[in-house]
């Protein structure tokens, strides 16, 4: 297969770890046959000192032309003056509404491996595979906002149109994996919600007669993605509920940085795929990222939005053997453990066997592309 794909590194750790992924895809296009173009755009804060704006319009055309698109991550404190009139966030706000990028799939899969690393207990954890499909461009966070001296208001609308393509996207995902959906909501209160749970009633059985699902509560669903979370499969959900819920999902992996994200619109092709986490100022330069969740993001790529499934399993694979085989950057290793790039023998906490030196961003990298 041809594909061209617009690589945005964007700020911070992002050219970091989208250089390892960049790396997994090349290496994937060898092993398989096929031919990947990248083609580099400016996003974020890199954008604004280049150019004055956070998605120039080279950037947005190219990502309008690509087959895919994978992004690393934008902002920073270089940009983050809150008066400021151009962001590097509004980038990124900027191209998932142009590409008209509405379902957010955010894959939760604890490893076993990293159980320690989650503050959530091991057998809570055993057999948890999760997708979350979160609504991106509707809801509260887009609606119309007013302002006065002594009263805000936000508004929250959804279209029936815009429930029923989100709902579809989560339910066919379900039928790929154990046909279960939970739409979580807050219908006791909310009208949009209320829409919501209907549309999905009617939906449902009429276009998915194969897929069980429930409605749950948001305040409900906080609580038993920490009590029983191996209980979900795909959870669908408006954009703010998604937006909480994948943050709070996150910690039953442990750590950012292995957890990746895909942006979905109408068509598979043009996808935007990325790492949850943030640019990482703290971390930034130093090559101390970790890189998997980048490498998971572009397995996400290859399998959403180039249909190269067998590709994507194999990224998957070798990024888990990295991990079983004890490559793990600092942020997988449990504080105490050992320190970035330097473990002191005799140095480590009593509970810690087996204390070694955290692995840099390219160490890690290089452990997944021998696994391919
Ligand atoms: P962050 O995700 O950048 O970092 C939070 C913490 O996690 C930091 O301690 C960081 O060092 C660590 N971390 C994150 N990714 C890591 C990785 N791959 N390997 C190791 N450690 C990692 O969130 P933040 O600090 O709140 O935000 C920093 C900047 O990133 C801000 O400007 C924020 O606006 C931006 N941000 C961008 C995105 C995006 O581009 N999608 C998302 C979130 C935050």
């Amino acid at each position: 297969m041809k594909a061209l794909i617009a690589v945005l590194a964007g700020d911070g750790i992002g050219p970091e770890v989208t250089a390892e992924a960049v790396r997994a895809l090349d290496r994937i296009a060898q092993r398989f046959n096929h031919e990947f173009e990248f083609k580099e755009g400016l996003l974020g804060g890199a954008a604004i000192d280049a150019t004055g704006l956070p998605l120039p319009p080279a950037t947005l055309e190219l990502a309008q032309r690509a087959d895919a698109t994978l992004l690393g991550a934008v902002g920073g404190p270089k940009w983050s003056d809150p008066g400021a009139q151009v962001r590097p966030e509004q980038g990124l706000l900027q191209l998932r509404k142009a590409l008209g990028l509405f379902a957010n799939l955010r894959p939760v899969v604890p490893h076993a491996r990293l159980s320690d690393v989650s503050p959530i207990k091991e057998h809570l954890l055993r057999g948890v595979d999760i997708m979350v499909v979160r609504e991106l461009t509707g809801g509260i966070y887009f609606g119309a906002k007013t302002r006065s001296a002594t009263e805000a208001v936000d508004e929250c609308r959804y279209s029936l149109a815009e429930i029923e393509r989100v709902v579809r996207v989560a339910a066919t995902l379900a039928r790929g994996r154990r046909r279960k959906l939970t739409s979580v909501d807050k219908a006791n209160v909310l009208e949009t919600s209320r829409l919501w749970r209907a549309t999905v009633d009617l939906l449902l059985p009429a276009e998915f007669p194969d897929v069980a699902y429930e409605h749950m509560l948001v305040d409900s669903a906080a609580m038993h993605l920490l009590q029983r979370p191996r209980d979900f499969d795909v959870i669908v959900t408006e954009n703010m509920f998604g937006d909480i819920l994948t943050d709070e999902a996150s910690m039953l992996v442990g750590s950012m940085g292995l957890l990746p994200s895909a942006s979905l619109g109408a068509d598979a092709r043009g996808g935007l795929f990325e790492p949850i986490h943030g640019s990482a100022p703290d971390i930034a330069g130093r090559g101390v990222a970790n890189p998997y969740a980048a490498i998971l993001s572009a397995a996400m790529l290859l399998r959403h939005s180039l249909a190269l499934t067998p590709e994507a399993e194999a990224l998957e694979r070798a990024v888990y053997r990295a991990i079983e085989s004890g490559v793990l950057p600092a942020d997988l290793i449990p504080r105490g453990v050992a320190t970035p790039g330097a473990a002191t023998p005799g140095a480590a906490a009593p509970e810690a066997p087996t204390p070694r030196p955290a692995a840099t961003t390219r160490a890690a990298a290089d452990a997944v592309l021998a696994g391919l």
